[in-house]
C-alpha cells in the first residue's frame, strides 16, 4: 500500500550500524516505522545513505524481538515479570559479590547502545559490582587504535573528518574495506579518485576500492609492519621525509631509524610480495603529497601485531608531516556506530570516562570525587581474560548488554565453553542472540528506534539519537533497567530523571565534551574536543601540538603472524564484512537478509578447480579450532591459496575457525590470518 508524505512523522536519529554515522528521518505512520529519508542538513551523509541504512528498518518490528523478561527453569526459557526477573538478578549478583567479591563478575558494555547506556553501564560496574571488569567490542576491533595511538599522538581517534575525504589528494588505504564496511565514507573516496585524487589500496584481497586505485599493492597477509617500514626506509633515504616537522612536533626519530633502517626494499619485497619497484612508487606518491591521508580499519588492527602495525602508520604519517593538517591524518574507521562513544564512556576495563587511567591514582580520586564513593583501584579483565578466568572458575558472573560475543568473539568454541561455565550470566538485548542462549535471565530491551540518546561516530561526532517509536511489549530502556538494578541494590547515583541528565553528568566528567549540550547538537551533531559551550567543535587534531605534548615515533619490528599455511592447513583465511549486512543484527532485517542470506566463501578459480567446486556449491572449512560448511563464490579477488568468509552467519560460524592468538597488548585477537583445509561437500 502506498504511502503518502504527508501521512508520515519524520524523526531525525542517527544510522545504528557502521561507525560512519549517517543522519537520517525515520518515517513514522501509525506508531509504526515505515521507511527512511535521508536529512540534507547532515555533513555526514548528506542525501546519500547505503542499503543498510536505507532498508533496515523491518528489524525494529521484527517478530524475532523478545518483549518479556525470561528466566530458564530447567534448561529453558519460561516468561516472567520484571519483578522476578530483576529479584533474581539482583539476588543472584549480590550473592556472588559476598561470597567471591566483585572481581567475579564481569559485565560487556554495547557499542550498539548510546552513550548514556554505556556511561551508565560502567558507573554500574564500578559502583554496584566494585569492579573494573568492564570491556565490549572495541576489544575485537580498535583496541590497537586506542593503545597506538594514545601511545604516540596521545589520543585514539580519527585524527581528521569525514568531510575532508573528498578533498585528499592521496589516499593511503590500508586493511580497509571502506566501500562495504563503511559505504558512505567509500563513496567519498571513489568521489576523490574522480576528482583527481590518487588511492594507494594496500590488501591481500582486491577489494572494490582496489578498481579505483593507482596502486593496488596485494601483500601477503600479516606482512604489514615490514611494508610500512619499508616504505618509511625509502622515504628517509631518498630525503623526502618532513625534517623540520620530525624536529619540531617529534621524539624518537634516531630510535625508530635505527630498527627501519634495516628494512631495504629488497628485503621488504621478498616478505611482503610487493616488487621494490611498486614499494618506491607508493613511498614518493605519498610522500610528496601534502594533502595525504592515511585510512585504515581492522586489516591492521585484527593481528597478534595490531597495535604495533597502529604505531607505525603514525610513524609513516609523522616521517612525512602528514599530521596536524586538513585533509591528511591518521584516520581509524571506527567499525560499529558508537564503538567510539563506548570507549569514550569508559567502557574499558584500564580507563575510567575520557580515558582516564586505571592506575593513575589521581583519576581514581577524581571520579571517587565525582560519585561521593571508593572505587576498586585494580585494572579489569579484559574479554579474553573474562573468558579464560570463567573456565578456570575465578569469574562467576557475567552481564552482557547487547553484545554477541558468541559470534563476534574468535575461537567460539572456546567462548561458548566459557559462557557454560558461568554460575550466572544474564544477557540484556533485543532479540535471543545465540550468546543468550546461554543465559540464566534474558532483559529485553529498546532498540535504538524507541531511545532517545546520543552516538559518537567514527570522526569524534556526537550526534543525536531520537525514539521515534514505543518499544514493543514490556521491553525497557536499557539505562533504566541498569539503574533499576543499582538502586535495589541500595547504591546511590542512578536516580537520573531522564537521558538528557546523564549525558549532562558526561559533561562533567569527560573534559572534551564540556561543551556538547543537546541544545546545540540538536541539528548537526559537535566533533570532540568540544570544551566550552561556545567552542566550535574540533574538525581536525594535533594543529599545534599533541595532546601528549611531541608526537612519539617508535621502533616495530615485522613478526609474521601466529598461524601460517602448511601441508594440513594450506589455505589462508582472512574475515571481514559485506555491503549488505551489519555484523550479525541486519539478519533480522528481512529486506536485506534476502539480498544475502548465506555466507558465500570466496575462493579463487585455481582453487575452485583443484577442489572440482562450482559457484553455490558447498565446501567445508576446517581449522585447528572447529569445522563449518559454506557456499562458495568463485573470484580472482581473492589469490590463490587464500580465502575470505564474512562474520554475519550464524550458519556458517566463521568465528569457529578463527585464532585466539593475541595482540600482546590489547588482547586482540587475529581474526585477519587463519591456516585452514579446505574440502568439497560431498551430497
Ligand atoms: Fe551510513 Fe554506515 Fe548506516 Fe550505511 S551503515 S547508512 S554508511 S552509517
Amino acid at each position: 500500500k502506498d504511502i503518502f508524505p504527508w501521512e508520515v512523522e519524520k524523526i531525525r536519529t542517527t544510522c545504528p550500524f557502521c561507525g560512519t554515522g549517517c543522519n537520517f528521518d525515520l518515517n513514522v505512520k501509525d506508531g509504526k516505522v515505515v521507511g527512511v529519508t535521508p536529512n540534507e542538513e547532515s555533513p555526514v551523509n548528506g542525501t546519500s545513505l547505503c542499503v543498510k541504512g536505507r532498508f533496515h528498518t523491518d528489524l525494529i518490528n521484527s517478530p524475532d524481538r523478545i518483549t518479556t523478561p525470561l528466566i530458564k527453569k530447567n534448561g529453558k526459557f519460561v516468561k516472567a515479570s520484571w519483578e522476578e526477573a530483576l529479584s533474581l538478578v539482583t539476588s543472584k549478583l549480590k550473592s556472588i559479590k559476598d561470597e567471591y567479591g566483585g572481581d567475579a563478575i564481569a559485565g560487556l558494555s554495547s557499542a550498539r547502545c548510546v552513550n548514556e547506556d554505556n556511561f551508565v553501564f560502567q558507573k554500574m560496574m564500578r559502583l554496584v559490582f566494585d569492579t573494573n571488569n568492564v570491556d565490549h567490542c572495541a576489544r575485537t576491533c580498535h583496541a590497537p587504535t586506542v593503545a597506538g595511538l594514545a601511545t604516540t599522538l596521545g589520543s585514539g581517534a580519527m585524527t581528521n573528518s569525514i568531510e575532508e575525504v573528498e578533498c585528499n589528494e592521496v589516499l593511503f588505504i590500508i586493511g580497509s574495506n571502506a566501500t562495504e564496511a563503511h559505504p558512505i565514507i567509500g563513496n567519498k573516496m571513489k568521489k576523490a579518485a574522480k576528482k583527481g585524487a590518487k588511492l594507494i589500496v594496500i590488501d591481500p584481497r582486491r577489494t572494490e576500492l582496489a578498481d579505483h586505485a593507482t596502486l593496488w599493492l596485494p601483500l601477503n597477509s600479516g606482512t604489514d609492519a615490514a611494508l610500512v617500514n619499508g616504505i618509511i626506509n625509502i622515504i628517509v633515504n631518498k630525503g623526502w621525509h618532513d625534517k623540520e616537522f620530525i624536529e619540531t612536533r617529534c621524539e624518537g626519530f634516531e630510535n625508530m631509524w635505527e630498527t627501519v633502517k634495516n628494512y631495504t626494499p629488497n628485503i621488504v619485497s621478498k616478505i611482503t610480495g610487493i616488487s621494490e619497484d611498486i614499494l618506491y612508487e607508493t613511498a614518493k606518491l605519498y610522500a610528496n603529497t601534502k594533502k595525504a591521508g592515511i585510512f585504515y580499519t581492522l586489516g591492521i588492527t585484527e593481528h597478534t601485531t595490531g597495535t604495533a602495525n597502529v604505531i607505525n602508520l603514525a610513524n609513516l604519517a609523522m616521517v612525512t608531516g602528514h599530521l596536524g593538517i586538513e585533509n591528511a591524518g591518521v584516520n581509524p574507521l571506527r567499525g560499529q556506530n558508537n564503538v567510539q562513544g563506548s570507549c569514550d564512556m569508559g567502557a574499558l576495563p584500564n580507563c575510567l570516562p575520557g580515558y582516564r587511567e586505571i592506575s593513575e591514582p589521581e583519576s581514581i580520586k577524581l571520579f571517587e570525587e565525582y560519585w561521593n564513593t571508593k572505587l576498586n583501584p585494580n585494572k579489569g579483565l579484559r574479554i579474553p581474560e573474562m573468558l579464560e578466568s570463567s573456565i578456570e572458575e575465578k569469574l562467576k558472573a557475567m552481564y552482557v548488554m547487547g553484545e554477541e560475543p558468541v559470534l563476534t568473539d574468535s575461537d567460539a568454541n572456546h567462548v561458548k565453553k566459557a559462557l557454560s561455565n558461568l554460575e550466572f550470566l544474564v544477557v540484556q538485548d533485543i532479540t535471543l542472540t545465540e550468546t543468550a542462549k546461554f543465559a540464566d535471565v534474558f532483559l529485553p530491551a529498546t532498540c535504538y528506534a524507541e531511545k532517545d540518546g546520543t552516538f559518537t561516530n567514527t570522526e569524534r561526532r556526537v550526534q543525536r539519537v531520537r525514539k521515534a517509536v514505543e518499544a514493543p511489549g514490556e521491553c525497557r530502556l536499557d539505562w533504566k533497567i541498569l539503574c533499576d538494578i543499582a538502586k535495589r541494590l541500595g547504591v546511590k547515583g542512578f536516580d537520573y530523571g531522564n537521558v538528557e541528565e546523564i549525558f549532562n553528568e558526561i559533561r562533567e566528567v569527560i573534559p572534551t565534551y564540556k561543551g556538547i549540550t543537546y541544545e546545540r547538537i540538536d541539528k548537526v551533531g559537535l566533533s570532540w574536543p568540544c570544551l566550552t559551550e561556545d567552542h566550535p567543535g574540533t574538525k581536525f587534531l594535533h594543529k599545534e601540538t599533541f595532546p601528549r605534548g611531541k608526537g612519539l615515533m617508535l621502533p616495530v619490528e615485522y613478526e609474521p603472524p601466529a598461524e601460517l599455511a602448511n601441508e594440513e592447513y594450506p589455505v589462508i583465511l582472512t574475515t571481514g564484512r559485506m555491503l549488505y549486512h551489519y555484523n550479525v543484527m541486519t539478519r533480522y532485517s528481512n529486506s536485506l537478509d534476502a539480498l544475502r542470506p548465506c555466507e558465500l566463501a570466496e575462493i579463487n578459480p585455481k582453487d575452485a578447480k583443484d577442489l572440482g567446486v562450482k559457484d553455490n556449491e558447498e565446501i567445508r572449512v576446517t581449522s585447528r579450532r572447529g569445522s563449518i560448511v559454506s557456499k562458495v563464490k568463485i573470484t580472482d579477488r581473492v589469490k590463490p591459496g587464500m580465502m575470505f568468509m564474512t562474520f554475519h552467519y550464524k550458519e556458517s560460524p566463521v568465528n569457529e575457525l578463527t585464532n585466539s592468538a593475541y595482540d600482546p597488548v590489547t588482547k586482540t585477537a587475529e581474526y585477519k590470518v587463519t591456516a585452514v583445509k579446505v574440502e568439497k561437500v560431498c551430497d
